[in-house]
């Protein structure tokens, strides 16, 4: 069996305590208005002297309208824009300022986070977000504007850090290390410049999120979670059709599980192995919070009915895709006695990776052997390999 050693004496479980900048939201006197709630907007108005209802307004026009500007929210009147932006006031949203596309219909863009706001904490920051239309997109007869968008499958892929601390060694994006935790509007921001770019109306159109891109989200606890609640309560994004992947931050699943279960997204497992040993080498977080502390965190979730975990293993050849693995997999997926299912993920390749694939029959057999232990199991099709906007490859590679 081909393991890679880590060094014992790696710093690479060091940075998962240490403080990072850009950990707080910047506060209401400045800084941008995108990633502000209701009640905190009205508290910015209240300093002008205006009423809270104009809260709403503002709510319904960079949430809703994605207007970008505040010259260009016309419900306000002309002398309170001229205030706001006396104050240097903007609305600051993420901009995306390049995309890739593949040819399975993928993007990948690079967002730059806080554009022209010097006040958020670690400056400002560039990130990878990733559409995945699945192969809906244009399905939609005769393209008339009003009519629905249904693209089913649709996934936004958001990002929740500027690289990562955990440092998985079959990961691109952990080849950055960590550079700064993104603020709650950086990460619902996101978001919301793929939903403008694609002329998503949320209420009509349906899209589903995953925290799966650059960063571990419950290593930015609070910022990930006030993210979550501006998506659910201002954008009216259902967290039903939301999944946070965790690669297994105890502490992190034990406040998520204190979640009231209707604004948390659903959960998603990165067990990526079939047991400590192996996991220990590929994921040295392993080593801080092995298998056993993970499944008791996760066992505390109160699921809601037909809700499900996801375990996510990511098959690299010779080393994690032996037949014997699926069914220690099984046996530990049983383990937790909770409702669960697991998604098969092929590697994806990297440049200073060194892994292999494993060939599509042994990731075929992988899935028989889980499902005939009873464990629903599922391969995850790769999205925008050839864009390096797959699982593990964001690394704001810009040559694609
Ligand atoms: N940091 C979080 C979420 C982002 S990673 C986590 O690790 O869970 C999303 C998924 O991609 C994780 O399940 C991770 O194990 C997987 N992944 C990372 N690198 C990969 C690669 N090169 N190929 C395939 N999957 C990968
Ligand atoms: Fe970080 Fe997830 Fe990549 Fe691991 S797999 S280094 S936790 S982004």
């Amino acid at each position: 069996m081909m393991l890679r050693v880590v060094p014992e004496d790696s710093d690479q479980l060091v940075p998962l305590d240490r403080a990072v900048p850009g950990n707080e939201s910047p506060g209401l006197l400045s800084g941008p208005l995108f990633g502000l709630d209701a009640a905190a907007l009205a508290g910015v108005l209240a300093e002008e002297g205006e009423p809270s209802w104009r809260a709403d307004q503002i709510v319904e026009a960079i949430y809703h309208q994605y207007i970008r500007e505040i010259s260009s929210i016309t419900t306000l009147s002309l002398d309170l824009r001229r205030k706001l932006a006396a104050r240097g006031r903007q609305i600051g949203r993420p901009e995306i300022t390049k995309a890739f596309q593949s040819a399975d219909g993928t993007e990948r863009y690079l967002v730059q986070c806080s554009p022209g706001d010097p006040t958020t904490p670690g400056g400002p920051a560039t990130v990878e977000t990733v559409w995945m239309p699945d192969g809906d997109d244009g399905e939609a007869g005769d393209g008339s504007s009003d009519e629905t968008k249904d693209w089913r499958r649709a996934t936004i892929c958001v990002s929740s850090q500027v690289g990562c601390a955990v440092n998985c060694q079959f990961c691109l994006t952990a080849k950055l290390g960590l550079q700064r935790n993104l603020t709650a509007g950086e990460i619902a921001g996101q978001i919301v410049a793929v939903l403008d770019r694609h002329g998503v109306r949320v209420g009509r159109d349906r899209v589903n999120l995953v925290f799966m891109g650059m960063g571990e989200p419950f290593l930015n606890y609070d910022n990930f979670m006030a993210a979550v609640r501006l998506l659910v309560h201002e954008v009216g994004l259902s967290p039903q059709r939301m999944t946070v992947s965790t690669s297994g931050v105890v502490p992190g699943i034990e406040r998520f599980a204190n979640e009231p279960p209707d604004i948390r997204p659903k959960l998603a497992i990165s067990l990526n192995a079939p047991n400590d040993e192996i996991r220990a080498e590929i994921m040295p977080i392993n080593r801080k919070w092995p298998i056993s502390s993970v499944i008791d965190a996760v066992r505390r979730v109160r699921l809601r009915p037909h809700e499900r975990i996801t375990f996510e293993y990511v098959l690299l050849g010779g080393v994690t895709d032996w037949p014997e693995h699926a069914l220690e997999v099984a046996r530990l997926v049983r383990r937790t006695g909770l409702p669960a299912k697991v998604n098969l993920i092929a590697w994806n390749p990297g440049p200073q990776l060194h892994y292999t694939s494993p060939k599509p029959e042994t990731a075929e057999q992988f899935q028989k052997a889980l499902t005939a232990e009873g464990i629903p199991a599922y391969i995850r099709q790769p999205r925008g390999r050839d864009i390096f906007a797959a699982c593990g490859q964001l690394k704001r590679t810009v040559e694609a």
